[in-house]
């Protein structure tokens, strides 16, 4: 193949049109004398050494790691949104979130926890979904004196409830009030690029001034058309000070490699 190959290049003094028939030439023998296989073969050898890497297997490139802070939010259900807003409202859009459909609405709420303290002015998310939700970050949860647990969105079961004002009602929650679980959002090519599935956990490095830091325990929630986004609330991203970070990774946690499993 290499003498085939070699003979390619253009003589002195050759005509092009010469030139070119014979490439035409070598390319159907080519195709005739070498198997897919070995063609393959050869353009792999030729990518490994183009990417300067000795492994067996070329990686895609993962999409860009985003990482954003969620700030406390509001869900509502329709039901909710028409006792809050008046009968016939809609969500009407602030700002486009980074996921395609997802956007901050113009319209906030109250909301009040036991013994009348209150956080005025919460954003609600759209679109609107089944069940009415409220996410804060622990220190909003501690300054309304509810204790939210750490759940997946959507997870609602032993939940607290609150109280939601709106402009033209109030809506008394059972239920819904968590501290979202710190997650990754991926699509099917980052789940298969990091090598996880829905439901699994992750580590993310931050390196920032004076306070790098490894979050454990981001849950992988996968979906098709989705961007590669970690959410994480606000006392985490103040902790780790993200504004000024300089660099983030996200990674599988090592197995455990000793004998006893433990
Ligand atoms: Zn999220």
């Amino acid at each position: 193949m290499q003498t085939a190959v070699r003979q390619q290049g253009k003589r002195d003094g050759e005509p092009v049109r010469d030139f070119q028939k014979r490439v035409k030439e070598t390319m159907t023998a080519l195709a005739t004398q070498y198997s897919r296989a070995d063609v393959e073969r050869v353009v792999r050898d030729v990518l490994l050494k183009h990417l300067g890497r000795n492994g067996a297997t070329v990686r895609p490139k993962p999409n860009p790691l985003v990482v954003n802070i969620s700030a406390r939010h509001v869900h509502l259900s329709q039901e909710h949104l028409e006792i809050l807003f008046g009968k016939g409202a809609e969500l009407t859009v602030f700002r486009w979130l980074y996921q395609e459909g997802y956007f901050a609405a113009e319209q906030t709420v109250a909301v009040v926890g036991p013994r009348r303290r209150m956080l005025p002015s919460v954003r609600v998310l759209g679109p609107c979904r089944g069940d009415s939700q409220v996410e804060l970050a622990f220190t909003d949860a501690i300054s309304l004196g509810i204790d939210a647990p750490v759940r997946i969105s959507g997870d609602h079961r032993d939940t607290p409830g609150c109280v939601l004002v709106g402009p033209k009602g109030v809506v008394e929650l059972q239920r819904g009030v968590i501290r979202a679980m710190r997650h990754v959002h991926m699509g099917p090519a980052d789940l298969e690029y990091y090598g996880v599935e829905n439901g699994d956990v992750m580590h993310l490095r931050v390196e920032s001034p004076g306070c790098t830091t490894v979050l454990e325990d981001i849950v992988v929630r996968g979906g098709e058309k989705i961007k590669l986004e970690v959410h994480l609330d606000t006392d985490e991203g103040n902790a780790i000070n993200l504004d000024q970070a300089t660099k983030v990774e996200l990674y599988r946690p090592e197995k455990c490699r000793c004998s006893s499993g433990q």
